[in-house]
């Protein structure tokens, strides 16, 4: 089979609901992706900042291999020897008293929610069935419904109402907005991406976050921090919050929780808010299973030993200055942090950011457009100088000989 026989095989047995960029993968090693010809790839992606480790990191895949022997899956009708170890593990990483494990991102911001409002009745006595979440023009927090009933983009919601009430939106990075909306008795939480991932890398103005919690403080307000995409060492230090020391009240990560291997999403928060949600109120099959447990482990591990935000922090500057020096007309703007950037690509005819990452594809690196004219470029963050080097040659290349 040809490249093309697979996409034709996917496209008649599978929804519609991707648009991929025409490239069939079959394996992965660190930040390389092989395809179905054997040509090999940067991968700029990462799975939308999954495989934050690497492709197919060893410890992860030892760890997976080891515990899928073992056990698998109990639920949660009974106690399970890993998943205390790493409950233990993850809390004590980041510094909360509790997790709640699930497995999706979208999941996690769901599980937030519903602490959020939980603890609104409990904690802050408003109102049953009163409790508002302020949320971010531009947002992304996933597909489920409820999510969908937060977001500003009509792809995500248009066709699909009704929506669940509850939501209060204003402009990302606008403190104002935040200040007056604060005033609300009924507001209960704040949920917010410390960058704005899918919307194509919105970093906010230095400051944002600290103010914003601060505001969420003042007002007996949950600050809601979604690191599903800017968690786990892709900006440059452990969370996107730990750039301006904000501790958020309600933490959700997900993507790279598992480095690309598996499922995993987890909600920390501390005791006054993870107990107000009892035994029954909330839970999933598979969150918190023994192969989950023991691959987030060694997924958070590998961050912790091969100091990933370090070199996330290190390699993203020296990449923003490579992307810098490409002469172009067509880079309208670049931006991001650590290893988390995007550059806004100007048309030129009818020419988009899509046919900009065709022709990096065809030069051996793969990154996706997201919206019409930017681009994201997010590599493993194993990458190493070296690399950096060889893969903004390709990007440079590729935009000027466009
Ligand atoms: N939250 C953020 C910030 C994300 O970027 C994403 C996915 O891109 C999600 C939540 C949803 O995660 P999942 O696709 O695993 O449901």
């Amino acid at each position: 089979m040809k490249t093309q026989d697979y996409i034709n095989r996917e496209d008649q047995y599978g929804a519609h609901n991707y648009h991929p960029l025409p490239v069939v993968l079959e394996r992965g090693e660190g930040v390389f992706v092989w395809d179905v010809e054997g040509k090999r790839y940067f991968d700029f992606l990462s799975a939308y900042s999954a495989v934050n480790q690497g492709h197919c990191h060893p410890d992860i895949i030892q760890a997976l291999t080891d515990q899928s022997q073992k056990l698998t899956l109990t639920s949660r009708a009974f106690y399970a020897a890993a998943l205390g170890e790493y409950e233990e593990y993850i809390t004590k990483c980041f510094g909360y008293d509790k997790v709640l494990p699930m497995n999706s991102g979208a999941e996690g911001d769901e599980t937030a929610i519903k602490l959020c409002r939980k603890w609104a009745y409990e904690k802050k006595e408003i109102a049953e069935n009163e409790a508002k979440i302020v949320v971010c023009e531009g947002n992304f927090h996933g597909r489920t419904v409820t999510i969908i009933s937060m977001s500003t983009d009509p792809d995500s919601y248009k066709g699909f109402g009704p929506y669940t009430p509850g939501f209060i939106t204003i402009p990302y990075n606008d403190l104002d907005a935040l200040a007056k909306v604060l005033q609300d008795p009924t507001v209960a939480g704040f949920l917010v991406e410390p960058i704005q991932g899918e919307a194509g890398v919105y970093v906010p103005d230095e400051g944002y976050l600290k103010k914003a919690y601060a505001l969420c403080k003042k007002n007996n307000v949950l600050f809601i921090a979604d690191e599903v995409q800017t968690g786990i060492a892709r900006t440059g230090k452990l969370l996107a919050c730990d750039h301006e020391e904000v501790r958020p009240d309600i933490l959700i990560l997900g993507k790279a929780l598992s480095g690309g291997v598996y499922p995993i999403s987890a909600v920390l928060a501390d005791d006054d808010i993870m107990l107000c949600i009892k035994p029954g109120e909330h839970g999933s099959t598979f969150g918190g299973n023994p192969v989950a447990a023991k691959v987030a482990i060694a997924a958070l591990e590998v961050v912790r030993k091969e100091k990933l935000a370090e070199n996330a922090e290190r390699l993203g500057k020296l990449f923003r200055d490579e992307l810098h020096k490409i002469k172009s007309g067509r880079i309208e703007l670049i931006r991001g942090k650590g290893l988390l950037n995007a550059i806004i690509i100007k048309p030129k005819g009818n020419q988009t950011a899509w046919d900009v990452c065709v022709a990096m594809k065809e030069n051996g690196l793969i990154a996706k457009p997201t919206h019409e004219h930017i681009i994201r470029f997010a590599p493993p963050l194993v990458i190493n100088e070296e690399q950096i080097m060889e893969a903004t040659a390709i990007i440079r290349n590729t935009i000027e000989s466009l």
